[in-house]
């Protein structure tokens, strides 16, 4: 355990996912990872007082850390199985990666932001977690290390990524909110066979902007 985490933490987490539990994500595998990671780590330590509140929260460069219940919905719907091989676009404070890991994947994770690229780099293996960071524009995805098991989207994309749905395995799993900034629904894409593609929608979300380009 982390020294700045404390069993205070920890008891805040506890409440935390039970609210979780309580708006409708039962996968217990998903409400044990996010018990596990210490979200207020991931924060400016002047907010800390917020970290265990069920809402985003400001993480810098006019990006948020996504609502824990959030979080845990896109995870449940991936439905993540040890070593399974994750995409993730939009690493921002690195929060939702450390989840996936925390659940026994191996996660790929993009960020178009220089600046939130390079601090995140620097604090997620500080508490322990271990994926493999990319700079980059996440419409493209990994071409050259899929295909990938799951896909999560971490940002509002106007609509399914064509490059992102061909890195997915045949049987794998991509959810991404889709549609315009105001508000997005919560897509989950099986992909049954190379050319066959099933959707199902999951509600109302609203996130920051899936945008094209990086940003140095
Ligand atoms: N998963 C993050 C959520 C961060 S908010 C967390 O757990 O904290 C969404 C992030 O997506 C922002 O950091 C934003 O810069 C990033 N983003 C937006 N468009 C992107 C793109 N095309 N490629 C990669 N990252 C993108």
């Amino acid at each position: 355990m982390d020294s700045r985490d404390s069993l205070r933490h920890q008891g805040m987490r506890k409440r935390l996912v039970e609210g979780i539990r309580i708006k409708g994500v039962r996968d217990q595998r998903v409400l044990d990872a996010i018990a596990k990671v210490p979200r207020h780590l991931f924060m400016d330590s002047s907010f800390i007082q917020f970290a265990y509140k069920d809402q985003a929260f400001p993480i810098g460069s006019g990006q948020t850390i996504s609502q824990p219940f959030t979080v845990a919905f896109q995870t449940q719907l991936l439905d993540i199985q040890p070593n399974d091989k994750v995409l993730e676009v939009g690493t921002g404070s690195g929060y939702q990666a450390a989840v996936l890991l925390e659940m026994g994947a191996t996660v790929f994770t993009i960020e178009r932001q220089r600046e939130l690229f390079l601090k995140v780099q620097q604090l997620l293996p500080e508490l322990g977690y271990h994926p493999k960071f990319f700079y980059g524009d996440g419409y493209k995805g990994l071409p050259t290390y899929g295909p990938f098991d799951k896909i999560i989207i971490t940002a509002g994309a106007p609509a399914l990524p064509e490059d992102l749905l061909q890195q997915l395995r045949v049987g794998g799993v991509l959810v991404a909110p889709i549609g315009p900034s105001e508000k997005q629904i919560m897509c989950k894409v099986t992909r049954k066979a190379e050319d066959e593609f099933a959707k199902e929608k999951h509600g109302t979300f609203m996130f920051v902007p899936m945008l094209k380009g990086t940003v140095n």
